[in-house]
C-alpha cells in the first residue's frame, strides 16, 4: 500500500513536471534546481552568482524553504524577481508548487530562473520539476563520503558546486576521493570548486552558466 501511494505521487508529479518542462521550453528559459543538504551554502552562492550576472541575463529566484522566507529576503534584496514557497514541513519541492509559482513570478522574459529546493539530500533527487539542469552544491565541511551515500542526487546531477573550498585545509576533506567517487558514479558531470564567502571559482561557473544560455539562444533561432 505505501508502495502503490508512492507511486501515484511519482506519477502525478511526472505529468506535471512534462508540462512545467514544456512550458520552460516554449518560453526558451533556462531552469536550474538548486540541491543541496542544510547549510551547505546555496543562498550564498546564487547571491555571488546574481552580483556577476545582473546586468547581463534576465534573472529569477524561486525559493523553497520549509517555514521562512529568509532566503527569498536576501535575493529581493539584491533586486532580482523571487518568489516564496514555503512547504510547510515537506521536506522536497515537487512540479506542482514549481508550475505555480513560475506563473507568478515571471514576467516573460527571463533567461535563467534557479530554484533553491529544501536543504535535503535525499527526496529532491526523487521529484522532477521541469527544471533543464540540476545542480548539487556540496560544502568541504559536509564531507567527502556524501556521493557515496546519496548517490541518487550526485548520478542526476549535470555539475556539482563545491562549496567553501577556502576552508579545505581545516578539514578531513579528501578531494581525491571526492573526484574518484563523483567520477564513477557521475562521469560526465561538471565539477566547480567554488566559495560563496570569498568569491572564489564563482566566475567559472558564471561563465559555463552563459555559455549554456548562449547555447540556448542558438538553438532556438535555429
Ligand atoms: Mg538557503
Ligand atoms: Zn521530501
Amino acid at each position: 500500500m505505501q508502495i502503490k501511494m508512492e507511486s501515484n505521487l511519482l506519477g502525478a508529479n511526472e505529468m506535471l513536471a512534462r508540462q512545467n518542462r514544456s512550458l520552460f521550453e516554449q518560453k526558451g528559459v533556462l531552469v536550474i534546481n538548486l540541491m543541496s543538504s542544510p547549510g551547505s551554502g546555496k543562498t550564498t552562492i546564487l547571491e555571488r552568482t546574481i552580483d556577476v550576472l545582473d546586468g547581463q541575463l534576465k534573472l529569477g529566484v524561486i525559493e523553497g524553504d520549509l517555514y521562512t522566507d529568509q532566503d527569498a529576503q536576501r535575493i529581493d534584496k539584491k533586486g532580482v524577481q523571487v518568489f516564496q514557497i514555503n512547504t510547510e514541513g515537506a521536506c522536497h519541492l515537487d512540479a506542482g508548487m514549481i508550475g505555480t509559482a513560475y506563473k507568478r513570478l515571471t514576467t516573460g522574459n527571463e533567461d535563467i530562473i534557479f530554484i533553491e529546493n529544501v536543504g535535503n539530500l535525499v527526496c529532491p533527487a526523487e521529484f522532477d520539476l521541469g527544471e533543464e539542469l540540476r545542480v548539487v552544491v556540496m560544502s568541504t565541511t559536509e564531507g567527502n563520503d556524501k556521493p557515496l551515500k546519496y548517490p541518487l542526487i550526485f548520478h542526476q546531477a549535470q555539475a556539482i558546486l563545491l562549496n567553501k573550498i577556502d576552508l579545505l585545509p581545516y578539514t578531513d576533506f579528501s578531494l581525491d576521493r571526492f573526484s574518484d567517487d563523483l567520477a564513477r558514479l557521475n562521469p560526465s558531470a561538471l565539477l566547480f570548486k567554488v566559495s560563496g564567502r570569498t568569491g572564489e571559482g564563482i566566475k567559472t561557473w558564471t561563465e559555463w552558466l552563459l555559455g549554456v544560455v548562449d547555447k540556448k539562444k542558438i538553438g532556438l533561432n535555429n
